[in-house]
């Protein structure tokens, strides 16, 4: 079965009046947010730690902002745009005290929620709404007068109006614009680490690498490994993301493509896909975010450790060097794209 698009004619701005709607948190997602809502006609204040860079940031921004527990008092509509492995900290201190009844909390990932880290009060709406999108496209899309797609989901229909509350920041955000789905927080959650883990940062970061270090390994120029295996792949990420399999097949030779049917799946054959599946396990079981969890409160020492291994690795010492002659990758080049 397709899945329903909701579009701008779905939504009832209203459900989220007469607000305010509190911002925690001015990052990535948080800024586009809070400006989107703001030139939608919502009463936006923003909720930041004094003396961060977000403070200042949102106060160039023209926003009235307090802090966490203050905006938090003031709003009837909190969205909780901090980073995740903060939200059971700051929802416990700053948010849960100073919520009312009937009040909603919102989040752009669910994992927080999903896990277990937050514990949300039984009386008010607890919901989502995740832009499919980095915070600049968010704001970039709105401000052409379209939208980046989102989900939108609800976890807890505390006051019967939950879930129009979320299409309706959904639209102030420009997400019905760009069409928005319906979820659940526990698909938003597992198929989000899923993507990240097995296919855009693990899987494909480790199919360059592998790629790259079988032509170094029989003896071929690490700068002709890296020009084939990682600078090449732009081009048909681009060509996917605009049109497809069917745009990248008829932009490639005939060899490419050839090529690509024959050994693409002796590459990610079986063995792979139940890789996937282990991944995929440890994320719905929670053992992925017990240990993730846990790692923070140890002050991330795996992390670290395996961060520095990634980023010493011969294909960033090549890459280095190559990306340094791109002329319109250097910092104020026009790229024309992001
Ligand atoms: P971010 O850019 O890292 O921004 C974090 C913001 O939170 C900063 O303004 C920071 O303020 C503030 N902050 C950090 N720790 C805090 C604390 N302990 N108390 C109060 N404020 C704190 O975060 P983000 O990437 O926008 O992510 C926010 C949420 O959106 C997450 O749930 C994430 O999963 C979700 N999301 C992100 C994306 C994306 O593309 N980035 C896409 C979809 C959903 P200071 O300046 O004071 O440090
Ligand atoms: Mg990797």
């Amino acid at each position: 079965m397709q899945a329903r698009i909701y579009t701008d004619n779905d939504a009832d701005p209203s459900a989220i009046k007469p607000g305010p709607v509190a911002i925690i948190g001015y990052g990535s997602q948080g800024r586009a947010h809070a400006r989107n809502l703001r030139d939608s006609g919502h009463e936006v204040i923003v909720g930041a730690r004094s003396g961060g860079r977000a403070e200042a940031a949102a106060k160039g921004d023209g926003f009235t902002v307090m802090s966490p527990a203050e905006a938090a008092k003031a709003a009837s509509l909190i969205a909780l745009l901090t980073p995740d492995m903060t939200h059971a900290e700051v929802y416990t201190r700053d948010i849960a005290p100073n919520m009312q009844a009937g009040d909603a909390l919102l989040v752009a990932h669910g994992f927080s929620i999903h896990y277990g880290q937050i514990q949300p009060a039984r009386d008010i709406d607890v919901i989502l709404v995740a832009p499919k999108g980095p915070g600049d496209l968010v704001r970039r899309e709105y401000e052409r007068g379209a939208g980046v797609p989102s989900l939108f989901a609800v976890w807890q229909d505390a006051s019967g109006k939950a879930r129009d509350k979320a299409l309706a920041y959904c639209a102030g955000n420009g997400g019905t614009a760009g069409g928005a789905i319906e979820t659940t927080f526990a698909e938003e959650t597992e198929t989000d680490l899923f993507g990240e883990q097995a296919v855009l940062c693990g899987g494909a970061s480790e199919l360059v690498i592998a790629g790259y270090e079988t032509l170094v390994e029989a003896g071929y120029q690490p700068e002709v490994a890296y020009f084939e295996c990682l600078h090449e792949l732009k081009l048909i990420v681009d060509l996917m993301y605009e049109g497809g399999l069917a745009k990248m097949h008829s932009f490639v030779s005939e060899t490419a493509k050839y090529g690509d049917l024959v050994s693409g799946p002796r590459v990610i054959n079986a063995e792979t896909r139940q890789r996937m599946r282990e991944v995929l396990r440890d994320i719905q079981t929670g053992s992925f975010a017990r240990d993730w969890v846990l790692e923070n409160q140890a002050g991330k020492p795996r992390y670290a450790a395996l961060l520095r291994e990634d980023l010493d690795q011969p294909i960033e010492h090549t890459g280095a060097r190559l990306r340094a002659r791109m002329g319109w990758l250097q910092p104020g080049a026009n790229a024309g794209q992001a």
